[in-house]
């Protein structure tokens, strides 16, 4: 027996979450494909968000119109599965000498999220002798308790079909699309850096980065606020932490390395006094744009295949006001922002 839905999801990543929550909201019926790769970027991110550029000091892009979206789509999302996964926490950055607190102190007037800067204040176990400065508005998404959960929902309502998506068994037709079982109008494409392998978006700039994190338990220590300098150091639960994160850019060989790890570790103990021990090294892919920005639009030749792609290094921010945008322009053609459509790689 064949299944008629509106629209294929391929990929529950962020984007691909995201994107069904978004078309969730509005009763559009979807099915979600998703082969759970291991080394998908989603499920090693410490699923951070800060509203600032530490190296000029500046905002990160569009932050005041993304910020306010994300806040109210992760409420709807926790308050449908019942689970507390988007957390408000002070980034708190030290400085690495007195130039960068004077540069915070002069963007600080045109850049509200650069917050007070605290001078001679002791943090049990840290070394923060130039001082620290506190961004205001940050926080992290628990991203592999918010996909875990999403999944377990979706699968309940028969929405997601945990297998890979083989691109030979898609037929096209003028006005739908066969896969196998399903009749559908259209498939979005979440793949990460997978797209890689997509022969209808493989030509896209996609850089695949890798990035290597820890998790770390530090007995008799506690952060009320996540650290960060070089690294980030992400108090979760139980004195154990998230820190990382390295960038190694243009790769798709995910393995854990030694060099990986101890470049974590030599910028933590810069300021980290107290032992720890190690609990998990993990690596993902990020799907990061030449240009830093999503990819999101439709096929050049098809018109009903489309990619929501590119969130990059900061996927928490932007996945949650692009799912709407996507979704704005899959049901209502509404036109993409000029920044994000793939036509901008067209000529
Ligand atoms: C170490 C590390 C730390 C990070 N830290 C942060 C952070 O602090 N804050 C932040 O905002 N961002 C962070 N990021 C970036 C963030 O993780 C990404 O922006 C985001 O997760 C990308 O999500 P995605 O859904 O596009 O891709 P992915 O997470 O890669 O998901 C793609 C999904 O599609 C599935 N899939 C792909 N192809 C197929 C197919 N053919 N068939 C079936 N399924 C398929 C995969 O299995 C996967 O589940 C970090 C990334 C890494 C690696």
């Amino acid at each position: 027996m064949s299944i008629a839905t509106s629209y294929i999801i391929v990929g529950q990543g962020l984007a691909g979450t995201t994107l069904a929550w978004s078309l969730y909201k509005e009763k559009i019926p979807f099915v979600i494909i998703d082969n759970h790769h291991q080394h998908c970027a989603s499920k090693v991110a410490a699923g951070l968000y800060n509203p600032v550029v530490f190296k000029r000091m500046v905002k990160s892009w569009m932050v005041d119109d993304l910020l306010p979206v994300a806040d109210d789509f992760y409420a709807y999302c926790e308050e449908i599965l019942e689970t507390k996964f988007w957390h408000k926490l002070p980034i708190k950055k030290i400085f690495v000498n007195e130039e960068e607190k004077n540069l915070w102190r002069k963007k600080s007037a045109e850049n509200l999220y650069l917050g007070a800067i605290e001078e001679d204040v002791a943090i049990n176990e840290i070394d923060s002798k130039e001082g620290l400065g506190e961004v205001n508005n940050a926080g992290w998404l628990d991203l592999p308790l918010f996909l875990e959960k999403s999944k377990k929902f979706f699968l309940g309502k028969k929405l997601l079909l945990q297998q890979q998506f083989n691109y030979d068994d898609i037929v096209l037709s003028e006005n739908q699309i066969s896969y196998k079982d399903i009749i559908t109008n259209a498939i979005v494409f979440c793949e990460g850096f997978q797209m890689l392998y997509n022969p209808y978006f493989s030509k896209l700039p996609l850089i695949p980065t890798k990035g290597e994190v820890l998790t770390l338990e530090v007995k008799n220590f506690s952060l009320e606020c996540t650290l960060n300098k070089g690294v980030f150091l992400l108090p979760l639960k139980n004195n154990t932490f998230k820190c990382g994160a390295t960038y190694e850019w243009h790769t798709t060989k995910a393995d854990i390395t030694l060099n990986g790890k101890k470049e974590i570790e030599d910028k933590l103990q810069k300021f980290l006094k107290a032992d720890y021990s190690i609990l998990h090294h993990e690596s993902g892919i990020r799907p990061t744009v030449v240009d830093r920005r999503p990819l999101l639009g439709s096929h050049p030749q098809y018109n009903n295949i489309f990619v929501f792609n590119g969130l990059g290094t900061k996927g928490v921010m932007l996945a949650p006001f692009f799912a709407e945008h996507m979704k704005n322009y899959l049901l209502n053609k509404a036109k993409l922002s000029e920044d994000v459509d793939i036509k901008r790689f067209f000529n």
